[in-house]
Parts: structure tokens; C-alpha cells; sequence
């Protein structure tokens, strides 16, 4: 598989490589203990074939490239999706993956539970299942700054990031992120707890030191508060680097793209989702649905450069990517796409999975469930979804 990295020169500054080395030492002394630095474990699962004995994926990259998006505007148009077809002739696709039509908020919930809530799930509320975030920062015992969420979509999506369920729940949540910067308050706890100057190793404290008589008005007397201030903003401004310049139709999922994308550069997460939304703008407008998709995936473009072009992360991450349902077959009388209708074209979307242990090039064209994701994220990094309904994608290992 062509996990190569790229010769791009990187285009950062040096005065943005002197912030991204204070915040990965201020982050990484902050992690200190809390961090599962233990080696990374693997069991084989009773149920179905056996994982392969020794996975290459430390990471994930779960894209739900949602707001239903039909398999016909993307990978049956590689014109609009060169980045995520690429992917696919890289890796393997699902091209029958059966949805869970609840809506879109419920339906991409089902991705994160790999439970197909029958009665389908209130919009903006937490639901009782436990989402794959939970199941990996339990069993694995992974600290908060290894698992987020970016969104789209604002408030309302702050509820993926953890379930009610009463063994798991807000402890073992996800930090939710959105191109705005906007942040739940376990995200500011944890920038709290990095910038506790106590903690910090002698190195560390030099350079928040040398980064403080750099602000001026800076006072001696208000050094602490100061210095928890500085890591938050300079934290912020990494990860929300780059997305005031972002106009456009999709706007709100390029930022998202583009926080998830500074993430995987600071914190290197075990599991980063993505949630887009803007493609439904397609009830309105074909037109303009298939500008957001294309639009879309040249952001996740620069996504996969990050991955590509850092050997660590492009031997180490794999990358899921999905919507959460398909769209009708028919236009409706705006010249736009509901979805409703119980076709093919709705009710069966594509998934493509990309990493250094998929297979490569490969189509699978048994029938599958966008739930199975949930469980073949948590088996990839060594946890099970205990309550889950799927099951791990079949025929994925190469
Ligand atoms: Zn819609």
C-alpha cells in the first residue's frame, strides 16, 4: 500500500514550529501519568475470523462526510472526490453498507453506538448507548486529549460525544471541537490541567518562560494565572489555526476539516471523528450539494497530507470515511435531493477504509452496516464495543 510520505516542503513557519514544540511539551508533560503509555495489546476476537496478531494502526480517523451524501456523487463520480477515490483504490471500499435512516443526527449517533435505534434517537440529546469513544477511553484507559470529535454542526453535536449510559458516560467522553472554536468544558479543564506550571518540566518551563517575557504586560505577580491563560490561547490558536480565512458553501465542514487536521498534528489522538453536515443543502439545491462534496473532499485533501506526509502518522493511522445515509434517486421540484424516498440510493451508502493494514485496491461488495464501523474502530485499536450490534467489516485485512 502507497503509505509513502510526501516530499511537500511544509509550509509552516518558524515561528509556528517554536508554538507547535512549546504546546507538544506543555501537552506532553500535562498527559504525564494520565497518559496509557503502556504497550499497545492485542487480543483476538471469539466472534469471526481472528485480527491479524500485530496491527500497524495506533490511530483513527473516523470522517463521517455526512449530510447525506449518495455513493453516485462520490465514488461513482471520481471527478468530484479525487482525494477520497484515491483512498479507495488504496484501501478497501464497501459499496452495499445499509444505513441506519433515523435522521441525521441519529443516524450518524448510530455510527459512533453501532446500534440502530429502532425507535430512533431524540434530536439534540445524549442517548442511552455507549459510543465508541467511551468504549476506547475506558478499556483503554486513554486520556481525554486522546479522543475527539470535530464538528460542523455546532451545539447540538456536542451529544456524540458521550452517552448516558451509567457504566460509561461524560468521564469517558470526547472532546468536542468545532471550526469556530468552540469547546466543551472538560476540553477547558483539560487545557487547565497542561498549563499548571507545577507540572512542567524544567525544559518546558524555559520556554513557557521565554514565550511570557515575549507578551507584553506580562507581570511577574500574575505569572501563574498568565501561564495557564497562554497555553489555552496558544492551544486555540493551533487548532483553530487557518479557519477564519474559510468561506464559502462549506464553510462550516471545511473548518472542521481544518481543526481536525491541527489536531492530528498537536495532540496525535488515538481517535479523531469528523462530523460534516453541509451536503444537506442539497434539499434546496442538487447544484450545490455536489459543490460541497467536491469542496469537501478537496479539505479532506489536506487532511491526508498531514497523514501522508508525516512517516509516524502514515504508518500508524487508518482513516474511515462515510456518511450517514445516501439521498433519494429523484429530484425533488426545486431541482433538489430529500431523503425519504427507501431507495438503494438513500438506504445504502459506501464506506472506504485506508491504513497500513487494510488490504489495498479491494472492493467488498457484501452487504454491510454503517454500525459495523463502530466495532471495527474499536477492534483496530484494541477495545471491544461491548453493546454493539455490528460487527467488524469483513474481508479488510490484508
Ligand atoms: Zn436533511
Amino acid at each position: 500500500m502507497a503509505h509513502t510520505p510526501s516530499n511537500n516542503p511544509t509550509s509552516r513557519s518558524a515561528d509556528s514550529l517554536t508554538r507547535r514544540k512549546l504546546l507538544k511539551a506543555g501537552l506532553a508533560a500535562g498527559a504525564m501519568g494520565a497518559c496509557a503509555s503502556a504497550p499497545f495489546a492485542w487480543t483476538s476476537r471469539a466472534n469471526g475470523l481472528a485480527l491479524p496478531g500485530k496491527l500497524k494502526t495506533k490511530r483513527v480517523v473516523l470522517v463521517l462526510f455526512a449530510g447525506g451524501v449518495r455513493t453516485r456523487e462520490t465514488l461513482g463520480m471520481p471527478d468530484n472526490v479525487p482525494v477520497l477515490s484515491q483512498m479507495a483504490t488504496e484501501g478497501v471500499t464497501y459499496d452495499r453498507a445499509r444505513t441506519s435512516n433515523l435522521g441525521h443526527f441519529g443516524a450518524a449517533l448510530s455510527i459512533f453506538t453501532g446500534i440502530s435505534e429502532a425507535r430512533g434517537i431524540r434530536e439534540n440529546a445524549r442517548g442511552p448507548d455507549p459510543t465508541l469513544f467511551e468504549y476506547l477511553r475506558k478499556d483503554l484507559q486513554l486520556p481525554a486529549s486522546d479522543v475527539w470529535i470535530s464538528t460542523s454542526g455546532g451545539v447540538q453535536q456536542t451529544n456524540y460525544s458521550h452517552s448516558m449510559h451509567r457504566d460509561y458516560g461524560a468521564d469517558f467522553g470526547a472532546n468536542v471541537l468545532d471550526g469556530d472554536g468552540i469547546f466543551n468544558r472538560e476540553f477547558r479543564e483539560i487545557l487547565a490541567s497542561y498549563g499548571k506550571p507545577k507540572q512542567w518540566a524544567d525544559e518546558e518551563r524555559k520556554l513557557l518562560a521565554k514565550l511570557r517575557s515575549d507578551l507584553a504586560g506580562a507581570e511577574e505577580n500574575k505569572e501563574r494565572a498568565k501561564a495557564v491563560a497562554t497555553v489555552e490561547r496558544y492551544v486555540m490558536e493551533e487548532l483553530t489555526r487557518g479557519t477564519a480565512d474559510l468561506r464559502g458553501i462549506n464553510s462550516g465542514d471545511a473548518k472542521a476539516l481544518r481543526v481536525a487536521r491541527n489536531l492530528l498534528s498537536i495532540f496525535r489522538p488515538r481517535l479523531l471523528s469528523v462530523v460534516l453536515q453541509q451536503a444537506d443543502v442539497a434539499h434546496g439545491s442538487f447544484n450545490s450539494y455536489v459543490e460541497v462534496i467536491r469542496k469537501n473532499d478537496a479539505a479532506l485533501g489536506e487532511l491526508m497530507q498531514v497523514v501522508r506526509g508525516d512517516p509516524e502518522l502514515a504508518d500508524s493511522t487508518s482513516v474511515i470515511v462515510l456518511p450517514e445515509f445516501g439521498r433519494d434517486r429523484d429530484l425533488n421540484s426545486r431541482r433538489g435531493l430529500d431523503h425519504g424516498d427507501g431507495s438503494d440510493d438513500l438506504n445504502f451508502v459506501s464506506i472506504v477504509c485506508w491504513g497500513p493494514d487494510f488490504r489495498s485496491g479491494q472492493s467488498v461488495t457484501d452487504a454491510v452496516r454503517t454500525i459495523d464501523v463502530c466495532p471495527t474502530v474499536c477492534e483496530l485499536l484494541g477495545s471491544k464495543a461491548g453493546m454493539a450490534r455490528g460487527q467488524r467489516l469483513p474481508r479488510l485485512f490484508s
